[in-house]
């Protein structure tokens, strides 16, 4: 499928569509220090006139729902549902649905620096609340920074009962049971969309293409959008269509919202 025939078939449609995005990768640039990360420029003016034509707006992202929304300052979009930590937490009209800390995760924050002592110096941990991340992404190479303490954080994962993700120069470690393809699902179920469109880039967005093809393939109408990157070449492959970064992303909804 070819952009354009995807954007008039969502735009045909927009006051009952779900338009669903990552956030990192996605609507913002990746940056060493997640704390750093910014919407691309016009991508909040994108998805607010979006909102504003009658779609629904959402964001479904491994980031804790209220960072997102402060970093992103995502409140300027009517309606906004935030997914956040893979939908295991819900920003929705202001209020924040979110689940009680299990006691593997503090285990978790008492036994991962002391593993990564033995890794790459410039290895750090990102504390999601209910997931921590080890991130690569100061490193020359991100990946072989990462392959210095792979093993053992997947054993210590296991351990604990948490998953283990990996990600564009990251290793994630977070409560089982979510990931955006369920994500999506409930979104889908609660807001009843006859349209629906998610964007992502990386391979933590895989099971929600997978989501938008079942979809699809129950009478949905449903397309999935790659943000394609150099570290993460697969997700183009799934996807319905592949854009270029998330400059190609903002012009996709300007598109879309026109
Ligand atoms: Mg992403």
């Amino acid at each position: 499928m070819d952009a354009t025939s995807l954007i008039d078939e969502v735009r045909a449609d927009l006051d009952h569509a779900l338009v669903a995005v990552d956030f990192d990768g996605t609507l913002a640039p990746i940056v060493p220090d997640p704390a750093d990360s910014r919407p691309a420029p016009g991508a909040l003016a994108a998805l607010r006139k979006l909102a504003e034509r009658g779609a629904q707006v959402a964001v479904i992202t491994g980031r804790d729902a209220r960072t997102v929304l402060e970093l992103g300052r995502l409140d300027v979009i009517p309606g906004l549902i935030i997914e956040g930590l893979y939908g295991a937490e819900q920003w929705r009209d202001g209020a924040l649905r979110t689940p009680p800390e299990p006691e593997s995760m503090q285990r978790l924050r008492a036994e991962l620096p002391v593993l990564l002592e033995a890794g790459d110096p410039v290895l750090w941990i990102e504390d999601k609340r209910l997931s921590l991340v080890v991130h690569g992404r100061r490193a020359p190479d991100p990946e072989a920074a990462l392959d210095t303490v792979r093993d053992a954080v997947a054993a210590l994962g296991e351990t604990l009962g948490l998953d283990v993700h990996p990600g564009r120069g990251v290793i994630e470690l977070r409560l089982p049971g979510y990931e955006k393809g369920g994500a999506l699902r409930r979104l889908v179920d609660e807001v009843r969309p006859a349209t629906v469109l998610f964007i992502g880039d990386d391979v933590g967005d895989l099971p929600a293409f997978e989501a938008v093809a079942q979809l699809r393939g129950n009478g949905t109408r449903a397309w999935s959008v790659a943000v394609v990157s150099a570290e993460v070449p697969e997700v183009a492959e799934v996807a319905d269509v592949a854009v270029d970064g998330p400059a190609g992303v903002v012009a996709l909804l300007e598109a879309l919202s026109r």
